[in-house]
């Protein structure tokens, strides 16, 4: 028998958190936050944190990791397993979590000291991508790239016999990343007990071709109606596949691009390991390209009174006092335009899209799975169980139901506080 509870990020996008237990043991998938009312957190079940077996981190992203700390206040003694490239980016994202909640007027529950003492296992010193290894009694794991931003995994865990897949946040169309699919159509050898997968877009068939035709029609329009536009961007991620997508696609636009982005972009040169082939030589071409880099409040000013620029800035959210300082400058001009490219956890306030303000549109960069990718991740491993995670509650039982009428089996849409039995 096998329990699978959700703690966190099924119904919803935010505060991922998976706890599996069987007779034998029990672990968690990731522990993060939502940015929601100045910080929501995993339903952390503090009578059995410190009789944990073991904890896995998928990647860096907020949403993955910022609930870490808590474990430890809560007695889990043991380390996290998760890749070196996801510690690289962990502190920025620490970081970016602390001063948001802090603008917020709210308190984050633990201390710097406590983050940097978390102790962590790498999963690639254990073992290659694709190979399983053996971490504790009767736990096994193999893990593989997932394509959604650096260092990110999915997990294949083998626990007292039965067998669960972790998908991860999941990305079958990187632009700059490696992505290893979790097993091949053809063999048919591998068939979890359970899988907990990234089914975030739903119902959304639209493919990332598809997607980045409409970014670049959108933003020709805007700069020939001598607009600016602005694209909040995450830290890490989509940022940087937009970064060279454009300089690629569009290169004789202006393209501003704070400093922030730009080291992100430099960081994937450090870890050539995760990145596709050919995609050093391409960043290298967009390095060499016409892009203003902007360090400080001047070189904004200057920019934004030269001419219309492409202007990337963090973070996705819109929430950093220089995204919103950009979009107090052109919010009230008809001609710019604001493209948000992922989730939005709170509403842009009053002023944009407004008759007289400027544009805002949401034009979706795919770092996640919609209907096709799920169908195929499904197909590809025949899961016995599924929780379709990551995505609001009423887009996920729309997706259920779609899936369903299909011929898929074994499939559930919970929220957060249920739990399956297997
Ligand atoms: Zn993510
Ligand atoms: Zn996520």
């Amino acid at each position: 028998m096998l329990t699978a509870s959700v703690w966190g990020g099924a119904g919803e996008h935010g505060r991922s958190c998976y706890y599996i237990e069987n007779e034998e043991l029990s672990v968690l998938l990731d522990c993060g936050g939502k940015k929601e009312n100045g910080g929501e957190y995993p339903f952390l079940d503090s009578t059995i944190i410190a009789g944990l077996s073991a904890v896995f981190l998928s990647h860096a992203h907020e949403d993955h990791c910022v609930a870490i700390p808590l474990l430890y206040q809560l007695g889990y003694k043991g380390p996290i397993w998760t890749t070196r490239a996801t510690v690289d980016q962990l502190p920025a994202y620490y970081q970016a979590w602390r001063q948001y909640v802090e603008r917020k007027s709210e308190i984050v529950p633990y201390t710097t000291a406590e983050v940097e003492s978390i102790p962590y296992r790498y999963l690639e010193d254990a073992a290659p991508a694709g190979t399983w290894f053996q971490i504790e009694r009767n736990i096994r794991v193999c893990w593989g790239p997932s394509g959604h931003m650096l260092g990110s995994v999915w997990l294949k865990l083998e626990l007292a016999g039965k067998s669960v897949y972790y998908s991860g946040d999941y990305s079958p169309e990187p632009c700059l990343l490696k992505v290893q699919p979790p097993a091949s159509i053809v063999s048919h050898a591998y068939s979890p007990d359970l899988a907990i997968i990234d089914a975030a877009y739903g119902l959304d068939t639209d493919t990332q071709q598809n997607l980045l035709s409409k970014l670049i029609v959108k933003i020709r329009q805007v700069s020939e109606r001598e607009g600016h536009v602005l694209l909040p961007l995450p830290l890490f991620g989509r940022g940087q596949d937009i970064l060279l997508l454009l300089t690629e696609q569009l290169p004789e636009l202006p393209l501003a691009v704070e400093i922030e982005i730009l080291d992100g972009f430099l960081r994937f040169e450090s870890w050539p390991d995760w990145l596709q082939d050919g995609a050093q030589a391409r960043m290298k071409r967009t390095l060499h390209g016409h892009i203003t880099t902007v360090f400080n409040e001047a070189d904004r000013r200057r920019m934004l009174a030269k001419k219309p620029h492409v202007i990337l800035t963090s973070d996705g959210m819109l929430q950093t006092p220089i995204a919103r300082w950009y979009y107090e400058q052109l919010c009230s001009d008809a001609r710019h335009c604001v493209i948000l490219t992922g989730h939005m956890s709170e509403k842009i306030e009053e002023g944009g899209g407004a008759a007289s303000g400027c544009e805002v549109e949401f034009l979706r960069y795919k770092i996640h799975q919609g209907l096709h990718d799920v169908c195929a991740m499904l197909d590809s491993i025949r899961p016995k169980s599924t929780i379709l995670a990551h995505g609001k509650k009423r887009n996920t039982d729309l997706l259920l139901e779609q899936l369903l009428n299909s011929g898929y089996r074994g499939l559930h849409s919970l929220i957060p506080g249920q739990s399956i039995t297997i």
